[in-house]
């Protein structure tokens, strides 16, 4: 029978009767919209002592958190961290060292560019009980907005969930593959990084006119669509001003341009 790390922590704790150690539950906090909330997210937050969340996490999601938890903010902004990630390892160690029901709460799917594993590892050195409860990443959510599908046969057979950066800067990827007809790509952190996406595919040989659409605040009520192309991808970001969480699909343009709420020439352009 195969035993995982959770279970044999605990049945340790029993065994030896001393204080009981606490519980990390990482939580996919989903892209915004309570309604996105796994029932177990739920129930996670509705029992939880302490509460650790990302800056992207919505109000409304913590407000469904246990009245009289503690509710703190380990807010992460772009390229500068808010809090460090040792700090917040330490945090969710300490809280759960003294036998409290951390949550984790990560916008999303927490195993998407939520740095998870340094979370993990911190939790599993501290020999502390951990369990991933998925959530609803973004892409899923944009994706869901525009009406369209992250694969579809006869267009793409892969997705490819990218970052617009990592720890060194601007991220490379395999501009060749992306570059290719009808592939499909869901871009993290993809605004500041946006004309050089933009210059690395169209130094690939990507069509120009491939579309792209950027979906601002998905799931939210302030959730903006714009729809470009690859030719236009800057300017027509830095124009629309964004100031949410993007995500950005390279590939796809939305089914029915009219549904979604364009400014006029991008709504010409997504036609
Ligand atoms: N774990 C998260 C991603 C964290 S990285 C997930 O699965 O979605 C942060 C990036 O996620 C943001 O820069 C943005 O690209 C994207 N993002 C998060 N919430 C979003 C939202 N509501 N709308 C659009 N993009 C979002």
């Amino acid at each position: 029978m195969k035993h995982f790390p959770h279970f044999l922590t605990r049945s340790r704790s029993a065994r030896s009767g001393t204080t009981p150690s606490g519980q990390v539950d990482f939580v996919g906090a989903g892209p915004g919209d309570p309604e996105l909330l796994t029932l177990k997210a739920l129930k996670a937050l509705e029992t939880a002592d302490v509460v650790i969340h990302d800056r992207l996490v919505s109000p409304e999601i913590l407000e469904r958190a246990r009245r009289g938890a503690l509710i703190l903010d380990a807010g992460k902004e772009g390229f500068g961290l808010a809090m460090a990630q040792a700090e917040i390892n330490a945090l969710i160690v300490q809280h759960a060292s003294r036998g409290a029901h951390v949550v984790r709460l990560k916008s999303g799917d927490a195993t998407v560019f939520g740095r998870l594993d340094e979370e993990i590892d911190a939790v599993t050195t501290a020999s502390l009980d951990y369990r991933v409860v998925p959530g609803i990443t973004s892409a899923s959510a944009a994706v869901a907005t525009i009406g369209q599908s992250l694969t579809k046969r006869t267009r793409n057979a892969s997705v490819r969930f990218l970052t617009g950066h990592d720890m060194k800067g601007f991220a490379e990827h395999d501009w060749a593959a992306l570059a290719r007809t009808g592939e499909v790509a869901a871009i993290y952190m993809g605004k500041r990084s946006a004309r050089f996406i933009q210059g690395r595919l169209l130094m690939h040989g990507a069509n120009p006119a491939t579309p792209v659409t950027i979906i601002e605040n998905a799931s939210r009520p302030d959730q903006r669509v714009i729809a470009t192309t690859l030719a236009r991808l800057e300017p027509d970001l830095t124009d629309a001003g964004l100031t949410g969480p993007a995500l950005t699909l390279y590939g796809l343009a939305p089914r029915l341009a009219e549904a979604v709420d364009l400014p006029l020439p991008l709504k010409e352009l997504a036609q």
